[in-house]
């Protein structure tokens, strides 16, 4: 299981427990808890959008290009990448998953399939 698909399933996690709540909830949508587990279905919904917009696009590589640069990291992500031009140093490719998505996903650090190298 890559970071990612973790962070990805702990989000489909959140949003099953968020709607099983509002679900028998019906008849208490104002008060404090039901604000709290919408808030959660939209910090579910950031999160995937998240998660799309730190994912490189491997479908414009080849299978063959895209092997390769998976089987060495060379790859980043297409929003945090660091801007090299006034650099002269030789830089080697961004971590991916970025420190963005390691963070978001640390909020499950305690979890038994998270995995301490995922730490930011
Ligand atoms: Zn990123």
């Amino acid at each position: 299981m890559t970071m990612t698909e973790f962070y990805a399933a702990r989000l489909d996690d959140t949003e099953l427990l968020a709607r099983a709540y509002l679900k028998r909830a019906d008849d208490r949508g104002t008060d404090r808890e039901t604000w709290a587990y919408k808030l959660l279905l939209r910090e579910v919904e950031a999160g995937r959008k998240i998660i799309a917009l730190h994912t490189p696009d491997m479908t414009k590589y080849s299978p063959e290009t895209h092997a390769r640069l998976t089987k060495h990291g060379i790859y980043s992500c297409p929003v945090c990448a660091t801007v090299r031009t006034e650099h002269k140093e030789d830089w080697g490719a961004d971590r991916f998953p970025c420190l963005t998505l390691c963070s978001l996903a640390a909020s499950w650090s305690d979890h038994p399939d998270y995995d301490e190298a995922w730490l930011p």
